[in-house]
């Protein structure tokens, strides 16, 4: 577990004066990663850190001596065009370079003005994934989505019987991980019409959002060598938002027996932005099954995550409409949940993936699975917000979804808050929904 140090000081301040105002997601304690250039440029993709509204570019800041030692390093591996040899570095060169940046971006570093030649408005960036993702592994970590996605299927016996023992998961797909900015065709497939005995073949009717988390993995383990449950984070780079868009009636029709499979690898959208489990470590809260369920098996269990395994981030989706955005009215809050709710932790996916012997590299992701909470304004997919589609969201401007349609865009923003800590946030995460290809 990562214990708190001099970059977490509430108190510390940047002499880049936007990071101060208390309002921004990238306070001088936050330091997440993404690789950018100038938008439209043809510069190479290299690795920066947002501090208040700026990205300090690691590529130029290697080149400038200002960092030494493992620091130095760690500049270096970031300012290649992904952040894989950053995370195959693992937590002792990224917490080094996190101490290195905090000290030369502090108001009255004497390496202010080397420094400041680095720094590029984050208005005139792209991005792009930040890692090359070899695999994608989703899970399903919020009990209230599943039991809710399941009451739809199965009134009577919602919840599987393996849930509360096994961190459920499938192998997704990452070649269509895109970041924020992503623009997607709505998928075609089959789907199978209520009360129809043969499929139809059309666009998705039922198109849906997955406010999910994305968690990078750092170092990994060779094949037949399990992580422990107390090492667990040392292999985990960071978190990010991620939009696990999916089709509900395409996956309802192919989802037995195997799972989901092209109802969900059209598309999926992560922010651009990486925020380290070091930065995370003021928002750490203990993690618990309820008394009367069934305790994690000793290979899920270990004192550190049962102390402070969950962790405390806000999360909430905003929809905007053709309609609303031509009007300039502001997008409709659909849902706000918390990571806290979650019913295995990120440990846990680590020990639960691998204990097979199965090896993780770095720069795979896992999704969290739908981060519904317990209430309904918690629900963190339109499938159960609308309650399987029979009570619609109605939107401020008299328009109403049950899903999504044409034009809407979708961001999901993450935030963390908490007494004697900075409020740190995750940036957005923005998706677009265009017309099914003719
Ligand atoms: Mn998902």
């Amino acid at each position: 577990m990562i214990t708190l140090n001099e970059t977490h000081d509430p108190q510390l301040t940047s002499w880049v004066t936007s990071a101060n105002n208390g309002q921004t997601d990238f306070p001088i304690q936050n330091l997440p990663f993404a690789v950018f250039r100038r938008a439209g440029s043809s510069e190479a993709f290299r690795g920066g850190v947002a501090i208040g509204d700026q990205v300090l570019d690691l590529a130029a800041l290697a080149s400038t001596g200002v960092l030494d030692g493992l620091a130095q390093t760690a500049a270096q591996a970031a300012s290649a065009d992904k952040l894989n040899t950053l995370m195959a570095m693992g937590p002792h060169a990224w917490s080094a370079l996190r101490a290195g940046l905090s000290r030369v971006l502090r108001t009255g570093a004497t390496q202010q003005a080397a420094v400041q030649a680095c720094l590029v408005p984050q208005s005139s960036v792209q991005f792009d994934v930040p890692a090359r993702i070899g695999d994608y592994t989703d899970f399903y970590t919020s009990v209230h989505h599943a039991t809710n996605v399941g009451r739809l299927f199965r009134p009577d016996n919602p919840l599987l019987p393996n849930y509360k023992w096994v961190p459920i998961g499938y192998h997704g797909r990452s070649s269509s991980i895109g970041v924020s900015g992503q623009q997607f065709r709505r998928p075609v497939g089959q789907t199978l019409p209520p009360g129809a005995t043969q499929p139809s073949f059309g666009p998705c009717k039922r198109l849906d959002i997955e406010l999910e988390l994305g968690v990078f993995l750092g170092q990994g383990n060779a094949l037949g060598e399990p992580i422990a449950m107390q090492d667990a984070e040392k292999h985990v780079f960071g978190l990010c938002l991620l939009n696990d868009w999916s089709a509900r009636d395409i996956q309802a029709w192919e989802y037995q027996p195997l799972g989901p499979f092209l109802s969900k690898s059209f598309a999926s959208t992560i922010s651009p932005w990486l925020v380290t489990m070091e930065a995370l470590a003021p928002y750490r809260v203990p993690f618990a099954h309820p008394p009367d369920d069934p305790q994690p098996l000793p290979y899920l269990d270990s004192a550190d995550n049962r102390a402070a395994g969950g962790i405390d981030i806000q999360l909430s989706a905003d929809l905007l409409t053709t309609r609303m955005r031509d009007q300039g009215a502001a997008a409709h809050r659909l849902c706000l949940t918390n990571y806290r709710h979650a019913y295995w932790t990120v440990a846990q996916m680590v020990a639960h993936h691998t204990v097979n012997g199965c090896n993780l590299n770095p720069g795979d992701m896992f999704g969290s699975g739908t981060l519904s909470g317990p209430s309904l304004e918690q629900a963190a997919a339109l499938l159960e917000l609308t309650v399987g589609g029979k009570q619609p969201v109605q939107l401020p401007d008299g328009e109403q979804r049950v899903f999504l349609e044409d034009g809407d865009t979708v961001t999901l923003r993450g935030w963390c808050q908490r007494e004697g800590a900075a409020r740190i946030g995750f940036g957005e995460c923005v998706g677009t929904v265009l017309p099914a290809r003719a």
